[in-house]
């Protein structure tokens, strides 16, 4: 999926469409304990700790629960594992009936409305990387 260089997320610091290696990520934030948090935090839900820095997840991940979000189109929303210890939530760009537990999905950046100014506006989703069979 081609991104326009314009484009923008959405809301600003959930997420970069181009990381440091291209690829999109989602930015958590790491406390000193280890815990980590998305959206990222300024104080640690753990241990009440300040002294938090905010990181890249992996692009990839692995889809640790999924359900359906109720509306006239029927879309995926998943619970995604990131070997950073992160589980976040987010939709996958793919029908029920070709998603799985346990799936390996990456992290993209998708276009979902426009600024006043026709700035195309990004949000993140998941993209199955292999199969659901
Ligand atoms: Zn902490």
């Amino acid at each position: 999926m081609s991104v326009e260089p314009a484009a923008k997320p959405m809301v600003e610091g959930i997420f970069t469409p181009a990381g440091s290696d291209g690829l999109a990520h989602l930015l958590c934030s790491r406390c000193a304990c280890g815990a980590v948090a998305f959206p990222a935090r300024e104080r640690c839900a753990a241990c009440s700790g300040t002294d938090l820095v905010v990181e890249e997840v992996p692009n990839e991940g692995t889809i640790y629960s999924w359900t359906t979000s109720p509306g006239r189109t029927v879309r995926v929303v998943a619970q995604v594992q990131f070997a950073n210890g992160l589980m976040a939530q987010g939709h996958v760009t793919a029908e029920p009936a070709a998603v799985r537990i346990g799936q390996r999905v990456r992290t993209v950046a998708v276009p979902v409305d426009y600024a006043d100014d026709g700035t195309p506006l990004l949000s993140y989703a998941f993209e199955p990387v292999e199969e659901a069979a």
